[in-house]
């Protein structure tokens, strides 16, 4: 064993020792005999071995490569030196190059972890002090510095920088002493050093600083002295190398320095690996105490029970030969000894309970070792955990223990038990290193702009799943810690939020938030995408390929699993939030800026997040509450209007700004029939305030007849479309449009006007039609608001165009396009007809209403059924104008909280009493026309539409979208809802395609090569499908031949209805006459083509008082809690 003399204890051990010729300086050609040492740091030579100072030494870190040359010489090759060595023979020669390659490795992957390896300035700890001295012998100045508990020395202070100097001493032999002034000797048992200061002063920090290198190695060794008194503590519990100097305070085990490199790979959440030497504050005498008790020898019994000889470690095992024993040993488990009581969790915590209370340590680590919940409740209410047992039982070495242990992994083979969490998993690899500045982690959202002074400058390292932040680039042992497993939610606040240019925040599980900033944008770029792909795990990955101000988890619910709540990893990017469910398709963005509702509902302990888009619904739990309330915060920002431009709104479905929907529809509502509408001014205050707050969240604000008058809103209109910096026109493009007014052919007029609006911004364009469709429905109540196509140009001519009402041309405009609606916007007549009708509903509900006091805040609330009609599946909801019978559907399914499945065809029936008939609603029509329509004997349920997947079927398998056949028919002339039935069924022979269903009295002749059998040349009858209602069943009374029969209702234009009654022989044959009525009234889409439609349904009482809706109670409850359903209500012009 080689050692310096005097036998002290050797700090690092040695790798291999021995005589080697050195080549000489520069001038000389005899070569020198030099004793050479290498350990894990440094290649030293002296002039004997017996020396206790060195000659010089190299940080291995600094060693860049090792080369063999001729005449069994070496060389060893620095940054910008090189040492040359010769060996007495090719085989020593071997020897040494091999030790040195093996030594640089090491070193490599230990820098890697937690050095200042990718910082370029190796071999150097971070010094208390460093500076020029003089040393007697010297003949210049030496450069000094005081590393933890030694004194280097080097030539200067380049060699400093360059990792190479003349010798270091170790203090714990040292000793100080002043001479004089400027003069003190540092001595050793084999030398005095004497120094010069330059002042008298730097002497005093000088001596300061040395004599608090002496305390340090004094008081370090003292520790590990301590716990080497146990004897098992004096070998590596891995490896058996000697004098082991650092230990896991969780494992309670005292290891080598190169185990305990790979123990910190293994992650905190495995080992919590800490320096006998280095880490003073945490060796209490308790921990101190501890580790005699357990120990090495504890240790071992229970985690090396069963090692086969082949893969036990050596002191000079390889570090991945080290790595994989480690990772077996304590994240499997593998070679533990297997507690009796293993696999019962409820044994092992009772056991765990009882073993607390004891002096039983080995017991506890066991226990624990073997999947005992350090956090079980014991039962007893006065102590609920184990760590409060032990405190009542006086057993301070257990508390000592569990409180070690607190967030200790149990170990598990993978293959064993599969893991519970998807991001469990072992993350691959990612490192990265470098300086990060960082605030204290705080418990709540930062409200405030954090100054530069706030930050503190951390050495920050990312590997093998943890975020360690140290001191500085030299530190061996972290400040803090974050395991990439604990990182919840990522977010980039914008440039400048904080005193650096950039910064990112980490959430943690535990309710943590740390801050971090840096001033270049590449590093900053760096860092989160490394942070990202640490916690992200595969699954999510695809979020990874987008810039984001904020990813991370959070538990949700939506789509057909609204039982329990998931975790679904999401990011924000600007108004898109992406998301990805472990289970589930892979979904489209949500665009935030077009939600339909964006609320928080339950109580401040369990708020939730509810997110509707058209089709779905999304719910976001707050679980955690601080990355929660983060998100929510982001969240409502990117759902917000970005600024003051048309497209920079929140916006409808239909990309019209929600803004103008809500005054579009509310004046629809409630102001069609107000004399001078929009010609009349709002009061000022009031128009300011509502503007205001529909600017702010035009989504939120929902106008209640009783606070806001139809003139108020009407002026707010108004202001919104003069204020908008591009005007609804855009300045590009505005006196085109003005130009085109003058266009004496009208023909080529429109045809101008149509191809402008092409040229329009999309936003522009919605929002342009939309208006328009909306001005044209005023126009058609003149009548009693006075507000003809002129008048209405009037106004809007100077708002639309912002100009000062001199021109008359922007009023031509607004003219022109009212009077050629229909063509300018490519109106449908079934558009305009449906339009028409929801617009007669609307006034004529408000007349009936305003009689009747039905009508609620504006809204119509009408009773609906689920399944069938029964006290106790009655429902009132509230029907706002642009609501359609699938949203109806979905809306009484969530208030029942009914799931739906694949394959659950929930429709919408209009069920006629007396007609003993029913009609399944289409998904896209809209309800309010119809509850107009509905007489006292009908009503409306929802139920499961039984044939909906034959019909489906059927009009997946069939060509063209026309119907032949035969039916029984007969007739049924009712005027005024007076029926008079006339005669019984016929056959009669029927033609139905996409314009019209026919109905011939007898077939002529049939032709061979047609399908269809010709018929005579004129129809019978003859009735437009569109305008058909078909309803399934035909009353009882009139005795149809078969049960299969349908009920078709045609209202003629002066409200004439007729009604037909059609029989078929079989159900499949009225199934395919009814499927193709569906798919030739609405275009071929007779169901949602969405792969799965989402409900909406509120899946927990929890969430408030929505769920809660009694299906049956006082007036008073009913209406509370529809007004506590704010749905919006959607602009009717929607679809126009
Ligand atoms: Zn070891």
């Amino acid at each position: 064993m080689d050692g310096p003399p005097g036998g002290s204890t050797p700090v690092t051990p040695v790798i291999k020792a021995g005589w080697l010729d050195k080549n000489p300086p520069q001038g000389s050609y005899i070569y020198q005999k030099r004793w050479v040492r290498l350990d894990t740091d440094h290649l030293r030579y002296f002039d004997s071995n017996k020396d206790a100072y060195s000659k010089r030494f190299i940080s291995v870190a600094c060693i860049s490569h090792v080369a063999a040359i001729g005449d069994q010489k070496f060389e060893v090759i620095t940054n910008n030196r090189t040492f040359a060595f010769r060996a007495e023979s090719d085989v020593e020669r071997k020897e040494w190059m091999q030790a040195l390659q093996q030594a640089m490795a090491e070193q490599r992957a230990r820098a890697r972890l937690s050095s200042a390896y990718l910082l370029g300035v190796p071999g150097s700890e971070q010094p208390d002090r460093a500076g020029s001295l003089e040393l007697r012998g010297f003949k210049n100045k030496l450069y000094v510095a005081v590393v933890g508990d030694k004194v280097q020395l080097y030539k200067n202070l380049e060699e400093y920088h360059l990792g190479i100097g003349i010798t270091f001493i170790d203090m714990s032999v040292g000793n100080v002493k002043e001479v004089d002034r400027r003069s003190f000797d540092l001595t050793t048992p084999y030398r005095i050093f004497s120094f010069s200061a330059d002042s008298e002063l730097e002497k005093e920090q000088w001596l300061e600083a040395m004599q608090g290198a002496i305390a340090e190695a004094l008081s370090t060794s003292e520790v590990a002295e301590r716990i080497w008194a146990a004897a098992p503590n004096r070998f590596c519990a891995d490896c058996g190398a000697p004098q082991p100097d650092w230990a896991s305070i969780n494992l309670c085990v005292v290891i080598c320095k190169r185990c305990a490199g790979e123990h910190r790979g293994l992650g905190a959440g495995v080992s919590k690996v800490r320096s006998l030497k280095m880490d003073r504050k945490v060796w209490t005498e308790t921990l101190i105490e501890l580790f005699l008790q357990l120990g090495n020898g504890a240790g071992n019994r229970f985690w090396a029970a069963n090692v086969p000889p082949s893969e036990a470690l050596q002191p000079s095992s390889s570090p991945s030969t080290r790595r994989c024993h480690l990772e077996a040993k304590y994240r499997e488990g593998k070679y533990r000894r297997y507690h009796p009581l293993f696999g019962n969790q409820e044994e092992l915590d009772k056991a765990l309970c009882a073993a607390v209370t004891t002096t039983d340590l080995a017991e506890t680590q066991a226990l624990l070792g073997c999947g005992a919940g350090i956090n079980c409740f014991s039962g007893d209410p006065e102590a609920p955990t184990p760590l409060a047992l032990a405190e009542q039982a006086g057993q301070t070495l257990q508390m000592e223990f569990l409180r070690n242990n607190r967030t200790t992994e149990v170990p598990r083979l993978d293959s064993m038990k599969p893991l519970e969490k998807h991001y469990s998993v072992v993350l691959p690899t990612v490192s990265h290193s470098g300086f990060l500045y960082k605030t204290a982690s705080a418990g709540k959202l930062l409200q405030d702009r954090r100054a530069r002074e706030e930050f503190s400058r951390r050495w920050c390292v990312l590997g093998d799943g943890v975020l360690s932040y140290f001191e500085n680039e030299r530190a061996v042992t972290p400040n803090g810690e974050i395991r990439a497993s604990e990182i919840v939610c990522l977010a980039v606040p914008p440039p400048d939020t904080h005193g650096f240019e950039h910064t990112f925040e980490v959430y943690t599980e535990g309710e943590r938030l740390y801050l971090f900033g840096l001033e270049s944008t590449e590093q900053a770029h760096e860092w989160v995408k490394c942070i990202a792909k640490a916690f992200v795990p595969p699954l999510a990955e695809d979020l990874l390929a987008r810039d984001f101000e904020r990813l991370g988890r959070l538990p949700y619910k939506a789509g057909l699993s609204l039982q329990r709540a998931q975790e679904g990893w999401f990011s924000l990017s600007g108004s898109e939030l992406r998301a990805v469910f472990p289970e589930g398709p892979c979904e489209e963005p949500l665009q935030l800026r077009k939600l339909q509702e964006l609320s928080i509902q339950g109580d401040s302990e369990n708020q939730v997040l509810v997110l509707v888009e058209r089709r779905r619904t999304l719910y976001i739990q707050g679980e955690r509450r601080l990355d929660f309330m983060g998100w929510l915060g982001a969240i409502q920002k990117a759902a917000a209007s970005m600024g003051d431009t048309l497209s920079e709104q929140q916006l409808g479905d239909s990309d019209i700004p929600v803004i103008v929907y809500r005054c579009v529809d509310y004046i629809t509502q409630c102001g069609l029939t107000s004399e001078g509408i929009y010609r009349k001014c709002g009061q000022t205050s009031k128009t300011q305030r509502l503007l205001e707050s529909l600017r702010q969240d035009a989504r939120s604000v929902h106008l209640k007849e009783g606070e806001q008058h139809v003139d108020d809103v009407s002026s707010a209109l108004k202001r919104f479309l003069r204020d908008l910096p591009d005007g609804l026109f855009t300045r590009a493009q505005r006196l085109a449009w003005l130009e085109a007014s003058e266009i004496e052919d009208e023909e080529e007029k429109v045809s101008r006007y149509r191809e402008l609006l092409v040229r329009l911004p999309p936003v522009n364009r919605a929002t342009v039609k939309a208006l328009i469709s909306h001005l044209y429905c005023v126009q058609c109540f003149s009548d009693t608001n006075q507000m003809n196509v002129h008048n209405l140009a009037i106004v809007f001519g100077p708002t639309l165009f912002q100009t000062d009402g001199q021109d008359y041309k922007a009023g031509r405009v607004v003219e022109d396009l009212i009077n050629h609606y229909v063509v300018v916007f490519s109106v449908d007549e079934e558009e305009l007809r449906k339009q028409r009708e929801e617009i007669t509903a609307i006034v004529k509900m408000r007349v009936a209403g305003t009689a009747s006091g039905t009508q609620h805040a504006g809204d119509f609330i009408c009773t609906v059924y689920l399944e069938e009609k029964k006290a106790e599946t009655e429902q009132h909801i509230k029907i706002p104008a642009s609501m359609t019978a699938e949203e109806l559907t979905l809306e009484i399914l969530d208030r029942r909280n009914v799931g739906i499945r694949e394959k659950d065809y929930w429709t919408c029936f209009e069920v006629n009493e007396r007609e003993e008939a029913e009609r399944p609603l289409h998904f896209a029509e809209k309800v309010l026309p119809i509850l107009h329509g509905l007489g006292t004997d009908s009503h409306l349920v929802v139920k499961k539409h039984q044939a909906m997947e034959a019909m489906l079927l059927y009009l997946a398998s069939r060509v063209g979208d026309t119907k032949h056949g035969m039916m029984k028919f007969r007739e049924d002339r009712s005027l005024l809802g007076l029926g008079l039935p006339s005669g019984g069924f016929h056959d009669r022979y029927f033609i139905l395609n996409s314009s019209c269903l026919r109905l011939y009295k007898e077939v002529r002749s049939q032709r061979p090569w047609s399908g269809a059998p010709e018929t005579s040349h004129r129809p019978e009858k003859e009735w437009p499908v569109k305008s058909l209602k078909v309803y399934l069943g035909v009353k009882k009374k009139l005795r149809p031949p078969t049960c299969w029969g349908f009920t078709v209702v045609h209202e003629t234009e002066k409200h004439e209805k007729q009604q037909w009654y059609l029989c078929c022989d079989t159900q499949m044959e009225l199934r395919e006459w009814f499927a193709t009525f569906l798919f030739v009234q609405h275009d071929g889409l007779v169901w949602p083509s969405e792969p799965s439609r989402v409900s909406r349904a509120v899946p927990e009482v929890r969430l408030g008082s929505v769920s809660l809706i009694p299906l049956r109670g006082s007036e008073n409850e009913m209406r509370r809690s529809v007004a506590a359903f704010t749905a919006d209500p959607l602009s009717l012009l929607r679809n126009v």
